[in-house]
């Protein structure tokens, strides 16, 4: 394959600049740079080219013999058309992309940063905990005692990881950046460094209790609060109860997540409880004094009127779900399901024949209109 011109490679011309050259170059490597497509050899090759590219056009002795000679010029000298000796471009990488702030903070696995990270003290993490509670309790609230297993610190080694007093030291493969760069055909790639598992530091002689990690995993009691009125999904946060920080820095927290197991005859719509009951005709007609049983099991009494619809909503005030941070209660509504018995007694067939009777029906039914239907 015909080698394509450096300028063009680059997208850059002739009389380009320095730093026309460099953003030209730099826009390419982000988006071709193989950390950013493991296994994709068009992207591969496509970095190999502009790499080749930079390292000539940003060096000015190559890029002096490139201009006047072409890929001819170059042959034989190191770092030239060939494959090898790329070093110089590498150099300048992290000059590249140094200005990009965050955004590449992987790039190079932490690698620019010159602090040796197995000093540094890291919050431990958070755990979460699913627990299901009844619908009840979510309600009315209730306390819990929850089992579970987080990392603490290392009673034997008080966190250090050593054995008897022993300290960790600059790990010497990667001299304490913990990570070091593995050569890939011609590119090299930051990897976490095989001795100290990228922390930076070692011990020659690890705690036999933990061997040598700080912590150890331990099972752990606590108990719940569960306020009143919660709802599925609600986070609970018991500060400092994940796994410990290391070298002394914070637990993480635990983080209760409440899961609420709906109810025989129950529902919720915020702080309000909905629940259907039976009525019969002759009470929906008539009317009737019913009991209901709200969801704390009081007994209430309450009046249904004569001439009831079937799929009234009745109202008892202050018996829904107590509202968080306040006095306050909602509501418990109950739908009226009047309900037509679907076998009668012989007895019953002659009453309501002469309910019939007397009443008289109406053989043609007209259809509601909409605004009867919604207020049926
Ligand atoms: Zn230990
Ligand atoms: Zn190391």
């Amino acid at each position: 394959m015909a080698k394509r011109d450096y300028y063009e490679v680059l997208g850059v011309d002739k009389n380009a600049t320095k730093d026309e050259i460099k953003k030209g170059y730099r826009k390419l490597a982000i988006q071709y740079h193989p950390d950013k497509n493991p296994g994709n050899k068009e992207a591969e090759e496509k970095f190999k080219e502009a790499t080749e590219a930079y390292e000539v056009l940003s060096d000015e002795q190559k890029k002096q013999i490139y201009d006047q000679y072409g890929f001819a010029g170059l042959e034989g000298m190191a770092g030239g058309g060939g494959s090898e000796g790329y070093s110089h471009a590498f150099h300048d990488f992290e000059d590249i992309f140094g200005d990009f702030g965050g955004m590449f903070e992987n790039f190079f696995g932490g690698g620019s940063s010159r602090k040796s990270r197995g000093e540094a003290a890291n919050q431990g993490a958070s755990l979460r905990y699913d627990l299901e509670i009844s619908f009840q309790d979510a309600v009315y609230g209730t306390k819990a005692e929850i089992s579970f297993a987080h990392n603490e610190v290392c009673d034997a080694c008080k966190g250090t990881g050593g054995a008897n007093g022993a300290k960790r030291k600059t790990c010497p493969t990667c001299g304490g950046a913990g990570q070091v760069r593995r050569n890939a055909g011609f590119f090299s790639v930051a990897q976490p460094c095989p001795s100290c598992q990228g922390a930076g530091t070692i011990i020659d002689n690890p705690c036999r209790e933990c061997s040598g990690s700080g912590v150890q995993k331990k099972r752990k009691k606590v108990n719940v609060t569960i306020p009143a009125g919660v709802d599925e999904g609600k986070k609970i946060t018991i500060p400092r109860m994940g796994d410990a920080g290391r070298n002394g820095g914070p637990s993480g927290d635990l983080i209760v997540m409440l899961h609420v197991t709906p109810h025989q005859y129950f529902e919720r719509s915020g702080e309000d409880l909905y629940c259907a009951v039976p009525i019969s005709i002759t009470q929906a007609a008539l009317g009737a004094d019913i009991t209901i049983t709200t969801l704390d099991n009081k007994k209430i009494k309450m009046k249904i009127p004569s001439g009831t619809q079937h799929g009234k909503m009745l109202r008892i005030r202050d018996e829904g779900v107590p509202v968080q941070g306040t006095t306050r209660k909602g509501n418990l509504y109950i739908k009226v399901i009047v309900q037509v018995p679907n076998r009668i007694s012989s007895k019953a067939k002659s009453l309501y024949e002469e309910i019939s009777r007397t009443e008289g029906e109406e053989e043609s039914p007209k259809p509601l209109s909409l605004s009867e239907l919604r207020n049926a």
